[in-house]
Formats: structure tokens, sequence, C-alpha cells
């Protein structure tokens, strides 16, 4: 099962460092792409590209001038679309019928306004609680949920570098130092 992010109308002096955010979570948690809509900001990936560079894998930032019809490519192609908003149905009560359905999943963030051809396009509206947050907040908690933690614990055999995790302090393993 694939899953990728689509985050709606970038606007590159405001959310500037919150679509990089939502980027490496989106990384972090198991999706294999970003796509964006908005402004185009060619810092989104390079923020990301650095990060693939050291910590592996090969997750891609895509940017779309329409994202209606990318929503709509996504289900002509038999995938689901997730929409978080917290007026939605709060996430512990519907996950069980998301992951029953079994197909690619597309997740949809919002930015300051999301019209509500959105939460129509949408087969799932979910929320992470009923309160205003944020939307780094809800990917992650959301991408937790539906990857049942497994995309979080991740790893790269293209990996640079790598944790080795340790009760106290840090530790990172250079693979580079070994070629
Ligand atoms: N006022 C905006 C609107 O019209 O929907 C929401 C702004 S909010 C800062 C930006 C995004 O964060 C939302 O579009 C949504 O994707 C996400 N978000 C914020 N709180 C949420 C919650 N409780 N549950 C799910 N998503 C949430």
């Amino acid at each position: 099962m694939e899953i990728v992010v689509l985050r709606l109308h970038h606007r590159i002096t405001r959310d500037k460092r919150m679509s990089s955010h939502l980027a490496l979570v989106a990384r972090a948690f198991g999706a294999s792409k970003i796509v964006y809509s908005g402004e185009y900001d060619n810092r989104i990936e390079q923020t990301v590209a650095q990060i693939v560079e050291s910590w592996g894998g090969n997750f891609n930032v895509e940017y779309t001038q329409n994202e209606r019809q990318y929503i709509k490519e996504w289900k002509r192609e038999g995938g689901v679309v997730v929409h978080l908003t917290m007026f939605g149905i709060e996430i512990d009560d519907v996950i069980d019928d998301l992951r029953k359905v079994e197909k690619d999943v597309l997740v949809i963030v919002g930015g300051a306004k999301v019209e509500i051809e959105f939460y129509h396009l949408a087969d799932f509206n979910i929320a992470i609680g009923h309160q205003p947050h944020s939307e780094v907040a809800a990917l992650a908690i959301c991408l937790d949920k539906i990857t049942g933690g497994k995309g979080r614990k991740k790893r790269y055999s293209n990996a640079r570098v790598e944790i080795e995790p340790c009760k106290k302090g840090k530790k990172v393993i250079d693979k580079r130092r070994k070629e």
C-alpha cells in the first residue's frame, strides 16, 4: 500500500517551514511522496533532498498546479482519499474502515482555507480530535495510525547515517566512514 500526502495551497512566506516539516513528517512516518499546490517553492525540494541524501529512502516532492485534478486522477486509478479536518470523524472511529479498504491512500492536509469541495472529493474526512491545531501534528498521528506504527520504524538500505538508539547521549553511525 502506497501513501502519498497532498499539501494544499502552499504560501512561500507564511508556510515556508510548515510545508517542509510536513514533507519530513510524511517521509518519517511512511509516505512515499508529498505533492503540494499553491506557490511553487524549490526550498521544499532542497530540504527533503538533503535529508534523503543522508538518511536514505527515495522520498519525492512534487508540485501540482491542479490539486483537484490530482485527487480525481488518484481516485480514478483506484486509490482512496483521506482529508484531515477537525470537522471530520474522529480517527479512532474510522481507522478500521479505512484499513479494510486496502488501497493506496492520498492524505490531504489543508493550509489557510480549505474549500468545501475538498470535503466532498474525500472518501474519508478524518479528525485528529476536534480542536484546531496543526497540520504537522495531524499528519503525524494520521500516518502513524494508518501504518500501525510501521512507517516510522522503516530502515533504509541506502542511508548514509543511522542512529544507534541509546538510553543516554547520542550515537550516530556514519556509514560513509566504512566506504
Ligand atoms: N481554518 C482552516 C480550514 O478552513 O480548514 C484550517 C486551518 S489548520 C491550521 C490547517 C490544517 O491543519 C487543516 O486544513 C487540517 O488539515 C489540519 N488540522 C488542524 N487541526 C486538525 C484536527 N483537529 N484534525 C485534523 N486535521 C487538523
